[in-house]
């Protein structure tokens, strides 16, 4: 049976477990290492990367996590949960803060600037459209938000977002720096294999549908599970 896990550490874990309350899943509260053997996909919220890092090692939770992901079971990460799975996080107050790893892809921290320019966009994800119906738009809701920079060839790109002036929006980091004035898309939303992972928060908005594809892509581990146990039970 699927068991959705939500890391409870810090962030907008409540926020998810509600969503999916309102699809009829209990999503279970995750703290300890030990739980997350007993969940069966995973789901780490937003909030403060470098918070929930330290939380995360408090807890000793680092091993089990990656463990988790290096098993393919599906982990889902909205805005701090992609910079923890990201392989790769630079910007702003980076300085040596531990990440899960897993998703091939180069994340900048807090790339849209500070809390105040947080901001809600209407974003285009052809994806959404064909596997949940409904329109292809999706309203992202971006606070002190990552961007995805470059990703891997493994990697699905789900959504982009414009920026008008790459600059303008920009951290005085480095990797932004030879890009002044350039229009330029960053991407906001992708896919690796059972890792999906969105710089915005779909857990602040009413549209349930990327928990959906989420609990679709979990479920489809249970199916690939209880079938590879059938040999198991022959023997
Ligand atoms: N940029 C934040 C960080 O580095 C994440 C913001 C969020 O999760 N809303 O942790």
């Amino acid at each position: 049976m699927a068991i959705v896990g939500v890391l409870a550490l810090q962030g907008s874990f409540n926020e998810h477990i509600a969503a999916l309350r309102r699809l009829g899943v209990k999503g279970v509260e995750v703290r300890k290492p030990e739980q997350l053997q007993n969940v069966t996909s995973l789901i780490i919220p937003g909030g403060e990367s470098t918070t929930m890092a330290k939380l995360a090692e408090y807890h000793n939770l680092f091993p089990a996590l990656r463990e988790f992901v290096k098993m393919g079971k599906p982990v889902w990460g909205t805005c701090a949960g992609l910079i923890f799975l990201a392989n790769k996080a630079t910007g702003q107050k980076t300085g040596g803060q531990e990440l899960i790893g897993g998703l091939d892809c180069t994340v900048n921290r807090n790339f849209f600037g500070s809390q105040i320019q947080s901001f809600e966009a209407e974003l285009s994800v052809p994806e959404l459209a064909s596997t949940e119906g409904g329109p292809e738009t999706f309203r992202g809701v971006f606070i002190r938000a990552p961007a995805i920079l470059e990703v891997g060839s493994e990697v699905q790109v789900l959504a982009d977002y414009p920026v008008p002036s790459y600059k303008a929006l920009g951290s005085s980091s480095e990797d932004q720096e030879e890009n002044v004035g350039e229009e330029k898309k960053v991407i906001v939303a992708v896919r690796q294999g059972k890792i999906l992972a969105t710089a915005f928060h779909p857990e602040l908005t009413a549209d349930t549908r990327w928990h959906t594809y989420f609990l679709k892509m979990a479920n489809d581990v249970g199916e690939e599970a209880s079938t590879s146990l059938v040999p198991v039970l022959n023997l």
